[in-house]
């Protein structure tokens, strides 16, 4: 069989194999859950049958991306519009062809990257269909990376466009990053932040964790050197690799952290009135 490319149902993880795959990398890792009943890894054309592209504009300038019914945990790709062209951060689980065809439209990615794993959904198709000149990953997530090729591996700090800057965080993964959008006062925050929300859709709380499925805390030197980086990023709003949440910022996100580093440390959410 040749080589191609496979998803983990339990997570959606992508790997490119030349049959089933064994396991799924992602769901043996200590962060993550798995399968309770074993392992359901599919091919891409099995699982693509049936599923639908669905974008919308978060806040101007700024889409997501993603795929109906979702494919693993249901991640997004952010298409974020700049000066030197769209940049890519994230990626939805699936792309069908309208999804495709309307990054085409818009004339193709400049650039492409992730904050961590769990964030890269199949961004192996993106690079596959659009080849945009730059792939980047932290280096020191590299491992992580085998079902596409980066192009620009990056260290602690990268400018994709002016006031568009990535910043690793490590804490959740080493080679973590989080995309700052000094302009509109976005953080695409990966999952150094997870923002829980009520039935109307508001956030009412936010949580830090190494973790979430296991719902391991992150240790106090990982929360005081993603302090150091975030304390500098004057932000407003948070996109998830799952959804945008309007209202949080630097302010919330540093009272969390001293909340976290004032005793032991919590994996769960706690209170954004108790952030304010
Ligand atoms: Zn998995
Ligand atoms: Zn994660």
């Amino acid at each position: 069989m040749p080589l191609s490319p496979w998803s983990c149902t339990n997570c959606g993880h992508w790997q490119r194999w030349f049959a089933v795959p064994p396991q799924c990398p992602v769901c043996v890792d200590v962060r993550n859950a798995l399968p309770e009943d074993g392992w359901e890894i599919r091919s891409f054309d099995d699982l693509a049958a049936g599923r639908e592209a669905r974008w919308a504009e978060v806040t101007p300038g700024v889409t997501g991306f993603w795929c109906e019914p979702q494919v693993g945990l249901g991640t997004c790709g952010w298409v974020i519009e700049t000066e030197r062209g769209l940049v890519g951060w994230e990626a939805a689980g699936l792309y069908p062809p309208a999804a495709i065809e309307e990054l085409r439209r818009r004339g193709g990615l400049a650039a492409l990257a992730s904050s961590h794993v769990h964030g890269y959904g199949a961004l192996f198709q993106l690079q596959d269909e659009l080849d945009p000149p730059v792939l980047a990953i932290g280096v020191r997530d590299l491992e992580w990376t085998k079902a596409f090729r980066v192009t620009w591996p990056l260290d602690d700090r990268h400018e994709f466009a002016p006031g568009l800057v990535a910043h690793r965080t490590g804490g959740h993964f080493d080679g973590h990053m989080v995309l700052h959008d000094e302009h509109r006062g976005v953080l695409f925050c990966g999952d150094m932040l997870k923002a829980s929300f009520d039935a109307d859709g508001r956030p009412v709380g936010l949580s830090a964790h190494k973790a979430f499925h296991a719902q391991i805390p992150l240790s106090h030197q990982e929360i005081r050197d993603a302090y150091a980086v975030i304390e500098r990023l004057d932000f407003d709003a948070v996109a998830t690799p799952f959804e945008y949440a309007a209202g949080i910022s630097t302010k919330q996100v540093l009272a969390l952290y001293d909340r976290l580093l004032s005793a032991q440390p919590l994996a769960g959410p706690i209170p954004l009135e108790e952030l304010s």
